[in-house]
């Protein structure tokens, strides 16, 4: 799915307009009517008090829709205008004269705290206040209104977005936000929802279909795309009756070391199980009896040392190499990782300390080969792009990083951000079963499988992102988000494959 920017939606609403030759007024009617029957399909009617909070931009004009809609229809409800400073929208003006066709009472005009309605727990909220307009920090008094909003307990529907919420600014204060319990978006979702900072203000959102033009929806670029299992089943690749494993790669994982083989062997595993044709670890001597009786399917070659890596040679030519799980950041290791990036050709995932020591030295950066993909957690990120002051900051820095080096970046997380060419792909799958020790060592090993089986980079990490949240989804039934463990995740990763034709 497509996620619209601000200047985006506006576009396509004057797209919209125009080709379907109707006013704005049409298309603030259209909208706000789904808005009206999402609420009646619930509510049948019931007299629950619904208190419509009204802005003086489009989204107020939106609210004063829906209250027209809900009093024509016998329904309970006050509705209030948040009275700002500046100028009203001529839709607003337009429906809120509109309202005294089916009331004989104005809405109320809220200017300050004295003029705040009770709210009881049981009523209802809608939230029409700001929409995507919001363009700079809201005044005291209306910050004073959404924390009433919350203060209240009642059940909060936002329109578009919450109020106080900007598309593409991260929050300076908490409270100047309204806390929904559910968000009825227009044309898209907004980045906001997947973003951890943003994602709380509201538990839920639905996008509905207020019919914008076809054309402008479907061939539109847009910067940012959520990722399902509709934008990932047409990059699968499925396999022939007189297929063989010479056709899937042969994949190297090169890590470990001395008290770290485990993370080696899940990453192993979860590359075959993703569908590589071959695996071989590479790893430290001690780790030779461990790999090969954990995991018998993989073939293992050792460095010249006992516990750690600090040569890699060898002479099988593989398809794609992961590097980094539990290599630990030993100088010696950091000169075998170096000496290794002068000669390499062969396409690499880098995870873990391998990132760690990119990080140490960021001269081997410039080594990398093009569309590498890295996949550091938080605290890898930082080390490599640096300190952050919110999301967007993290988002913009590891654009620019990104783009600099030509790699393909993930920001792992609920909603694993991948990067690549000002492209941002939010997963949707995925459940905080993960938080898991050795969760990401088996996105390495998925995304590494991937990539070694034909799958260009950019589509591995995407897919492989999107597997193994699925994966977890499907274990997660099974197991809870307590007992979920990072190997159950590979052991599902054949049902997450099957899903995708559900
Ligand atoms: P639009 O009308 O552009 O669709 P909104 O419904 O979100 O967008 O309305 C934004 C309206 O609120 C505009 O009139 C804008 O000037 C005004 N506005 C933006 N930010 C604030 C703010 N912080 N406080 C009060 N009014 C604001
Ligand atoms: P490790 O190094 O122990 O293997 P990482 O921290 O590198 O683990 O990776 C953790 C993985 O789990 C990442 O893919 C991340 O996106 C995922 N993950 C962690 N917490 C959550 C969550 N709350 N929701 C979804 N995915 C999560
Ligand atoms: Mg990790």
């Amino acid at each position: 799915m497509k996620i619209f920017s601000k200047e985006q939606i506006y576009e396509g609403d004057k797209i919209t307009t125009e080709r379907q030759q109707i006013s704005s007024t049409d298309l603030m009617e259209r909208a706000a009517t789904q808005i009206f029957n999402w609420i009646h399909m619930r509510m049948q009617g019931a007299q629950v008090p619904i208190h419509v909070f009204c802005g003086i931009g489009n989204n107020g004009g939106d609210g004063l829709v829906l209250a027209r809609h809900l009093i024509l229809d016998g329904y309970n409800v006050k509705t209030y205008v948040v009275n700002c400073s500046d100028k009203r929208s001529k839709d607003f003006l337009i429906n809120y004269d509109r309202i005294k066709n089916v009331t004989k009472e104005w809405p109320t005009l809220l200017k300050c705290a004295e003029d705040f309605p009770e709210i009881n727990p049981n009523d209802i909220i809608v939230d029409a206040v700001f929409g995507i307009g919001l363009n700079r920090p809201i005044d005291d008094w209306v910050k004073g209104l959404f924390m009433h909003f919350r203060a209240s307990k009642a059940f909060t529907l936002s329109i578009d977005i919450p109020s106080g919420l900007f598309p593409d600014k991260a929050v300076e204060d908490e409270d100047a936000v309204v806390w929904a319990g559910y968000t009825l978006s227009f044309a898209s979702p907004k980045l906001v929802f997947f973003l951890p900072e943003t994602a709380k203000y509201t538990v839920q959102w639905e996008v509905l279909d207020i019919g914008l033009d076809q054309e402008f929806l479907q061939t539109t670029q847009t910067e940012v795309e959520l990722i399902g299992k509709h934008e990932v089943l047409p990059n699968y690749i499925p396999r022939d009756k007189f297929s063989h494993k010479g056709q899937f790669g042969h994949a190297l994982i090169i890590g470990g070391s001395y008290g770290k083989m485990g993370a080696v062997t899940l990453a192993s595993r979860a590359t075959l199980s993703a569908g590589a044709g071959l695996v071989s670890a590479y790893i430290p001597k001690c780790g030779y009896t461990v790999l090969q009786s954990a995991f018998p399917e993989a073939m293992v070659i050792t460095d010249a040392d006992e516990e750690k890596i600090t040569s890699i040679s060898f002479e099988i030519k593989p398809t794609v190499i992961a590097f980094g799980i539990g290599v630990g950041t030993d100088a010696k290791t950091l000169n075998a990782f170096e000496a290794f990036l002068k000669t390499n050709k062969t396409p690499l995932v880098i995870d873990a300390d391998g990132i760690n020591l990119l990080s140490k030295k960021k001269a081997l950066l410039k080594l990398l080969p093009v569309e590498t993909v890295l996949t550091p957690h938080p605290k890898e990120l930082e080390r490599l792009i640096g300190k952050w002051k919110n999301d967007f900051d993290k988002l913009k820095k590891a654009k620019a990083f990104s783009k600099k080096y030509n790699v393909i970046l993930l920001i792992k997380g609920a909603n694993t951000i991948t990067l690549f060419e000002d492209k941002l792909y939010v997963n949707t799958t995925g459940n905080p079963g993960l938080s898991t020790a050795g969760s990401g060592d088996v996105l390495t090993g998925i995304i590494t499988g991937l990539i070694s089986q034909g799958y260009h980079p950019v589509v591995a990490a995407i897919f492989g992102v999107y597997l193994h949240g699925k994966s977890a989804d499907i274990a997660v039934e099974d197991f809870g988000y307590q007992s979920l463990i990072a190997t159950h995740v590979i052991e599902y990763l054949g049902e997450a494959y099957l899903d995708l034709f559900k």
